[in-house]
């Protein structure tokens, strides 16, 4: 590896890494889990004990304001609605639009199965009746989360959708968030973040009501916290922590489209990582050399600077070893700047959302082509999908069988249960078929 100032950021250059490095460059910036677990136990403790009233003090101690009360009264939501500028009420109405849309076409019709003669199997979704969504607003309020959440919450038909967010230093949410959430049918908003506010969630408090799934994205508090939630039986959609970007660039690829999306998440924050990985020397240096110019522009280039020293750009022998690459960092956005994109797509394996193409950026999911943005990070896509209407349905099993569906599967059910030793599921069978 080459750790190198290029004119003014620091990037960790590697050409041609050999396999053996791989484990290294696949690791994420992650805090250590030791110093986060005391906190988050600390965390929940105080919110179990003393309620709003803990919130108001972390409000204090985390986020450096002063608020009296946690939830948003209907005076703050209805002047939030005259604060947003029309054009912006105009972009989010066409992003809840597609979002709506893709997630609509999501539901699925339940099909009633005869297994065997006289017996009959099939499935119904119910919504998860409460659910908690968690918006992210440390750094920067992401009104874009509550329609990623709250749209597919309310086509499932969730009953209630509590919403909590961090105030900024005056003590207040941004009136996008508030527009949003209005605009998405959200029952109500309270103003905590972080870990507090899943604990909060969790736990209920007397403002904030306790829900049966908590959702969302946000920082590395967050995620520990909505890890250990899981212990008081509420259910988390999945680890969606610090944001990252594995771009794939072949020579077709626009070096300067190519770096305006590694920006695109490394502004995110400083613990965020982007990976660059092509087989084209001249594209290599070019992309480096394109963040270099274009960070510079960024109002939050410190967060991108550092963001930057976390990530990698590495030049390899074939676009097949650099999706191999990536199915074993199992990125949360994997961009495929090829050429020939379709022929790669059966290779990936592990990654959150795919975009396609020289013209695919990442924040077209961000914000607006209909796909959720909520995802798994840190490898978590080797083994969860991102959010979609599922995650806010439980699918619960029906079954009817007939006298004679009885009688065609009793013979079966008596044998096995007999084997296992299990003689009253056996009688269950044999008293009917008497
Ligand atoms: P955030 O709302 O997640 O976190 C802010 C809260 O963190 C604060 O309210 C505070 O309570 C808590 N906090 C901050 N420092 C703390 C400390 N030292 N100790 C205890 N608690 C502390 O907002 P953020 O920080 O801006 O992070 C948002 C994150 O969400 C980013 O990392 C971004 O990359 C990520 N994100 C992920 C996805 C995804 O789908 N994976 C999508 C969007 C954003």
């Amino acid at each position: 590896m080459v750790q190198k100032k290029i004119k003014n950021n620091t990037m960790n250059i590697y050409r041609f890494p050999t396999k053996d490095n791989w484990k290294d460059l696949v690791k994420r910036p992650v805090l250590e889990q030791q110093e986060i677990s005391g906190l988050i136990t600390e965390i929940f403790t105080e919110v179990e004990k003393n309620g709003d009233k803990a919130l108001i003090e972390f409000n204090k101690k985390f986020d450096k304001a002063n608020t009296q009360r946690i939830s948003v009264s209907k005076e703050e939501i209805e002047d939030a609605q005259k604060q947003i500028k029309d054009e912006l009420k105009q972009a989010i109405l066409q992003a809840k639009e597609n979002i709506s849309i893709f997630h609509a076409s999501q539901k699925q019709e339940m099909q009633k199965i005869e297994t065997t003669q006289g017996v009959v199997c099939w499935r119904e979704n119910r919504a998860v009746e409460k659910v908690g969504i968690y918006i992210p607003g440390g750094t920067a309020p992401l009104f874009s989360t509550v329609l990623m959440l709250a749209v597919p919450a309310n086509l499932a038909g969730c009953k209630e959708i509590v919403l909590c967010t961090p105030p900024d230093k005056s003590g207040n949410i941004n009136p996008a968030i508030l527009y949003a959430a209005k605009l998405c049918g959200v029952s109500e908003i309270f103003k905590t973040g972080g870990a507090q506010a899943i604990a909060a969630m969790t736990l209920g408090t007397e403002s904030i009501p306790q829900v049966n799934k908590i959702f969302g994205p946000g920082n590395q508090f967050v995620v520990a916290a909505k890890e250990y939630a899981q212990r008081f039986g509420v259910a988390i959609d999945m680890p969606a922590g610090p944001s990252e970007v594995l771009v794939i660039a072949d020579e077709k690829a626009v070096p300067e489209f190519c770096a305006a999306d590694l920006l695109s998440q490394a502004e995110h924050g400083s613990d965020s990582q982007v990976v660059f990985i092509t087989t084209d020397l001249k594209v290599f240096n070019e992309t480096i050399n394109a963040v270099d110019q274009q960070i510079k522009e960024l109002p939050r280039n410190e967060f991108a600077a550092q963001a930057l020293e976390n990530s990698s750009f590495i030049l390899v022998n074939s676009l097949e070893e650099a999706l191999e690459f990536s199915n074993l960092y199992a990125p949360e956005h994997l961009i495929l700047a090829i050429n020939d994109f379709e022929k790669y797509i059966p290779e990936i394996q592990n990654a959150g959302s795919v975009f396609l193409g020289n013209y695919s950026c990442e924040s077209a999911g961000d914000y607006a082509s209909g796909t959720n943005h909520t995802l798994p990070t840190n490898a978590y896509a080797k083994n969860y999908s991102g959010v979609s209407l599922d995650s806010f349905v439980k699918k619960i099993t029906f079954q009817h069988l007939s006298k004679q569906g009885l009688r065609n599967l009793g013979k079966t059910i008596e044998l096995m249960a007999e084997a296992e030793g299990l003689f009253a599921h056996k009688n269950a069978v044999s008293i009917r078929l008497k």
